[in-house]
């Protein structure tokens, strides 16, 4: 899977991407150094800005052009051919792009709402921040989120 670093600009494609599976360094500052260090571990920059930076060179660069977080992420998609993967779907942090960790109804009792721990059988917890997921209606909304997007293909005449 093609890994990202995301500039400041782009903070919702950021948590769109992760919603996907994919490994996302969000840079609240952009700083030039994180950049390179990001790219040297082959990743790919996202950012909105145009203007060369020391990590030209490097030449992994996807300028963004639209504002609108959903066809910024169809831009991604379409211009790095991105594929859905089911297993990869929720799989990590929104927050803070960790990998999340399978863990028994019992382990998140105390953190979940009660109609949830009630109506649930499969949490996920996120091994950094603690925040605890669950594939209830919002994963389910995202999902068809994620699929309008995909299925839509006529982005350069609406973007
Ligand atoms: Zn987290």
């Amino acid at each position: 899977m093609q890994r990202f670093v995301a500039d400041r600009m782009l903070g919702k494609l950021a948590k769109w991407l992760r919603v996907f599976g994919y490994d996302v360094v969000y840079l609240r500052q952009a700083a030039d150094e994180e950049i390179v260090g990001g790219l040297s571990e082959g990743r790919i920059f996202l950012t909105r800005n145009r203007r060369a930076g020391p990590w030209q060179h490097l030449g992994k660069v996807f300028v963004i052009h639209a504002n609108e977080p959903r066809k910024q992420l169809r831009e991604v998609v379409q211009g790095l051919r991105l594929a859905m993967i089911d297993a990869e779907l929720f799989s990590r942090c929104l927050g803070c792009n960790c990998l999340l960790e399978t863990v028994s109804r019992e382990d998140v009792r105390a953190d979940v709402p009660d109609y949830i721990y009630q109506t649930q059988d499969q949490f996920h917890r996120c091994c950094d921040c603690g925040k605890v997921y669950w594939s209830g209606s919002h994963s389910e909304k995202m999902r068809q989120q994620l699929e309008e997007i995909l299925a839509n293909t006529a982005y350069p005449d609406d973007r």
